[in-house]
C-alpha cells in the first residue's frame, strides 16, 4: 500500500468545523464500539459491525458519517482489541489494554463517501456533514498517482496547522536497487547517532538540537499562560497552545525528513544492514537517558530502514543488543564497561578500539550469523520447494560478504 499526503485548502470555516465534526462521530463510534467489547464477553468483529448500524439508528449525528468510514471506525476498535490479544498471547511485558480516546485527529472513508473531481484538483464529500468540495494541494508526483491508481482509503487528518487528506493506493512499491556488495553494521548511540564497524560517525545534526531549543522556550510561554482552575482558559492561552502545536509539528516534520534521508542513504549503498533492536521502552526508564534517546528518534530511523530494505529487496536485520558493546569483536571475551567508558580494551587479545566500534562488529557478526542459519534453513528445504531459488541467490550474496567481512575486520584490528 502506498500512502500520499496532500494538504486541504480553500475551505470556509464552517466547512472545517464540519471536518471537525465528522472526525469528533469517529471518535465517538470508535469509542462505543471498545465499550461494548469491554461490556460483552467473546465480542466480535461482525459484532462491531451490527453495533455501528444500531449506534446509526440511535443517534442522528452517527448516521450522517457514511456508512463504510462508521465501518472503518469499527475496524479501528477492532485493530486496538485484536493487537491486544496478540500482545497478550505473545506474554509481552505490556499489554496495551484498548483504551478510549480522547484527542482523534483523523476520519477515514473507504471508497465512498467522498469524490475526486475529475482534474483530480478537489475533493467532495458527500456524507452528511455538508463538507462540501476542498481543494487538494500535492506534488506532482502525488497528483499522477491520484490519476493513475485506485484509491482504497481517504483518511482526513487533523494537524497544527491545517487539514490534510491522506490517499491509500492499491499498490506496493517495488523499485530496483542497485548491489554495491557491502555490509554495515550500525550501533545507535548518543554521542554519535550512529557508527559503523569501519569507524564511520554520523552526528545528530546541529539544527535539530536548535529547533528543540525553540519548543521549550514556546512550552515555557504556554506555562505561563496557563491558569490553574480556570475554566475555560484565556485567549491567549488557546494562541500559545495552537503556537506550540505549530512548533512541534515542524520539528517533527524536520526529524521526519533527516531520518528518511539517512536511512535512505544507509541502505542504498549497502546490501546488508545490520541493526540493534534497541526495546527502547525499556531504555526510557533510565530518566537520565531519556530525552536524549526520544530526540535521537532511533525508531523513526530503524523503521525507515526496514522500509528501504523491503522496496530494494535488501536484507536489513535487527539483532538483540544484549552485550553487544561488552564482548570483544575480536576474541569474544566479556570485558565489562559503564556508559561512560568510550574504548573498549580488552584484556585478552590487546586491541584497542572506539566502544561503539567495537559494538557495530559484534552486532554485524551477529546479523551476519542469523542470515547464515537463515539461508542454511533454505538451502535443505530446497529440495521440494520451487521458490527456493531466489532465496539461494540472496544467500550466496550474503555468505560471501560473510567471508570478506571477517576479512577486512581482522585487517581492520
Ligand atoms: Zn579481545
Amino acid at each position: 500500500m502506498i500512502v500520499r499526503e496532500t494538504k486541504l485548502k480553500h475551505g470556509t470555516t464552517e466547512q472545517y468545523l464540519a471536518l471537525d465534526e465528522a472526525i469528533r462521530t469517529a471518535q465517538f463510534i470508535r469509542n462505543k464500539a471498545v465499550g461494548f467489547w469491554m461490556d460483552n464477553q467473546g465480542t466480535s468483529k461482525a459484532d462491531l459491525y451490527s453495533l455501528c448500524k444500531d449506534l446509526a439508528k440511535k443517534f442522528p449525528f452517527a448516521k450522517k458519517l457514511n456508512s463504510a468510514a462508521r465501518q472503518a471506525c469499527a475496524e479501528r476498535a477492532w485493530a486496538a482489541i485484536s493487537g491486544f490479544y496478540a500482545r497478550c498471547k505473545k506474554g509481552l511485558g505490556k499489554k496495551g489494554f484498548p483504551k478510549f480516546k480522547k484527542h482523534c485527529r483523523s476520519v477515514e472513508y473507504k471508497v465512498s463517501g467522498w469524490k475526486l473531481s475529475s482534474d483530480c484538483k478537489s475533493i467532495t464529500f458527500t456524507d452528511g456533514f455538508n463538507i462540501g468540495t476542498l481543494s487538494i494541494f500535492c506534488n506532482n508526483e502525488t497528483q499522477e498517482d491520484l490519476h493513475r491508481l485506485k484509491i482504497n482509503r481517504v483518511r482526513v487528518v487533523r494537524r497544527a496547522d491545517g487539514y490534510y487528506a491522506q490517499f491509500c493506493f492499491d499498490a506496493d512499491r517495488k523499485e530496483e536497487g542497485e548491489y554495491t556488495g557491502n555490509v554495515v553494521g550500525l550501533d545507535l548511540g548518543l554521542k554519535f547517532f550512529t557508527k559503523d564497524q569501519n569507524d564511520n560517525a554520523v552526528i545528530y545534526p546541529q539544527f535539530l538540537r536548535k529547533s528543540e531549543k525553540r519548543l521549550k522556550k514556546a512550552q515555557k510561554r504556554l506555562s505561563k499562560k496557563f491558569v490553574k482552575g480556570a475554566k475555560p482558559q484565556s485567549n491567549n492561552y488557546h494562541k500559545a497552545r495552537k503556537r506550540l502545536g505549530r512548533v512541534h509539528l515542524k520539528i517533527q516534520r524536520q526529524r521526519k525528513d533527516w531520518a528518511i534521508k539517512q536511512a535512505r542513504c544507509v541502505v542504498h549503498s549497502n546490501d546488508v544492514v545490520v541493526y540493534e533492536d534497541l526495546k527502547i521502552a525499556n531504555m526510557v526508564k533510565n530518566h537520565n537517558l531519556a530525552k536524549s534517546i526520544f530526540d535521537a528518534g532511533w525508531y523513526q530511523y530503524t523503521q525507515w530502514l526496514d522500509y528501504y530494505g523491503k522496496i530494494w529487496d535488501k536484507a536489513v536485520v535487527a539483532v538483540s543488543p544484549n552485550y553487544t558493546s561488552q564482548d570483544c569483536s575480536n576474541c569474544g571475551q566479556r570485558v565489562k564497561k559503564s556508559l561512560s567508558t568510550r574504548t573498549h580494551a580488552c584484556p585478552s587479545c590487546k586491541i584497542e578500539i572506539c566502544r561503539d566500534t567495537n559494538a557495530a562488529l559484534n552486532i554485524l557478526h551477529k546479523g551476519m550469523n542469523i542470515l547464515g542459519a537463515e539461508w542454511n534453513k533454505h538451502n535443505s528445504t530446497s529440495g521440494q520447494e520451487g521458490s527456493a531459488e531466489q532465496s539461494g541467490k540472496h544467500g550466496e550474496r550474503c555468505t560471501s560478504t560473510v567471508d570478506e567481512q571477517s576479512k577486512t575486520a581482522s585487517n581492520s584490528l
